[in-house]
């Protein structure tokens, strides 16, 4: 509830963008409280933050645990911050009860993973295991011109003085906490879910291109009508996706008639379709068939597809997902395996080591609105389960997850 003072919001939601004065004043409260904790500080150059805590073999690589503390603008005051405040809590507890594991650990909070003001999403976890990015991202403008670069140089002045953590050093493993966004959990009356991987997208841009002609005198054998063609597309594709496990998201999210005059017939429609799956192989026929239909039910009109974002699905190894479960078990836990719709950091950190999520319910699913809610006694449960697995991790010499 601290956190969520920094930015909150009329409606009681929060508003705390990616490195804006806000996500400073946020990431700044952080610093005190690991501190506290007598946890070593942290930044690397693209402005994530790691809080460490030595372990008996230093040199050995760390167990990862951590999230975000960025916002969308109508944000809520647990996405992100929940997945942090589980980590620090479960260092806290190290300290006081001066518990030694033989991994150090390190709390990381990713920057920008929101991706609402500075895109992509997910940006500091990206450049983190993919260094080549650090470049363009450093560029990237927000509306008013503002680059990464300048924010980051901003952050720097309000946390002084931290040593320089370097991008791309693998974890023994990684694992985020972070609430559902999603309404499985709550359904199926359970408290942890065990994230089997993240879906995979593939985004594109459609230009139907037809003929400006007189509404009022052009007879229908000679109009190219880009906009009722269009319509016939997205009614083709609708019939495509409609599998019957519902499986598959399907949004057209933007429709951009020209020259969208009352009385002129319309001569090009821009759409986007945005299509989602957990499985690759599925998730790229369907990417074949989109293109297939879209010219099939082009009619008169030529039409173009653009890909724009193709992200493959990740699927995160049985050996994490099975810490978890087995975490749970033992705490007398609800579970339910499930895959996450949303994107997360532990995407990327799945390229770089071992990783995998926890998740909590949230009320009805709501996130991304001010109305995000959870349960105290869930908040609980996910940190011990968290805990329970770090410590497992941060205490095997040796890691051979499967
Ligand atoms: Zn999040």
């Amino acid at each position: 509830m601290e956190l969520a003072a920094i930015g909150a919001t009329e409606s009681g939601g929060v508003n705390r963008q990616a490195l804006t004065d806000r996500d400073g004043e946020g990431r700044l409260l952080l610093l005190e409280w690991a501190r506290q904790a007598n946890l070593e500080p942290s930044i690397d150059a693209i402005g994530n933050m790691f809080f460490r805590r030595r372990g008996q073999d230093n040199d050995a690589a760390p167990v990862m645990t951590g999230s975000h503390l960025d916002s969308e603008p109508t944000g809520g005051r647990f996405d992100g911050v929940y997945g942090v405040l589980a980590g620090l809590e479960l260092l806290q507890v190290l300290h006081d009860a001066k518990i030694e594991t033989l991994r150090p650990i390190e709390l990381v909070v990713w920057t920008n993973e929101e991706g609402c003001r500075f895109q992509p999403g997910c940006m500091g976890s990206a450049a983190y295991c993919d260094p080549d990015r650090l470049a363009q991202f450093l560029e990237t403008a927000d509306a008013d011109g503002i680059t990464v670069d300048q924010e980051l140089q901003a952050l720097r002045r309000r946390v002084p003085n931290l040593p320089e953590h370097p991008l791309g050093m693998a974890p023994a493993a990684f694992i985020e906490a972070h609430i559902e966004q999603g309404p499985v959990l709550e359904a199926n009356k359970s408290t942890i879910g065990v994230v089997s991987g993240i879906q995979g997208l593939r985004r594109y841009n459609v230009v139907v291109d037809g003929e400006a002609a007189h509404g009022g005198t052009t007879p229908r054998a000679t109009r190219k009508d880009a906009l009722l063609q269009a319509v016939d597309i997205v009614s083709a594709l609708r019939d495509l996706v409609q599998d019957p496990e519902d499986t598959i998201r399907f949004t057209v999210g933007r429709f951009l008639v020209s020259p969208n005059s009352p009385s002129v017939v319309p001569a090009r429609v821009e759409f986007t379709v945005d299509v989602r799956h957990n499985d690759a192989a599925t998730l790229t026929a369907l990417g074949k068939k989109i293109l297939e239909t879209c010219v099939a039910s082009a009619g008169r009109c030529s039409v173009s597809i653009e890909p724009v974002s193709l992200v493959a699905p990740v699927v995160f190894r049985d050996s994490v997902q099975q810490l978890i479960r087995d975490a749970a078990v033992r705490q007398r836990l609800s579970h339910f395996t499930l895959p996450s719709g949303a994107g997360h950091d532990a995407r990327h950190l799945a390229q770089l080591s071992p990783a995998g999520m926890i998740f909590i319910p949230c009320l009805h699913g709501i996130s991304h609105n001010a109305a995000e809610s959870v349960e105290p006694e869930h908040l609980a449960a996910g940190a011990r389960v968290l805990a329970e697995v770090i410590i497992e991790l941060a205490d095997s010499p040796k890691l051979t997850l499967a």
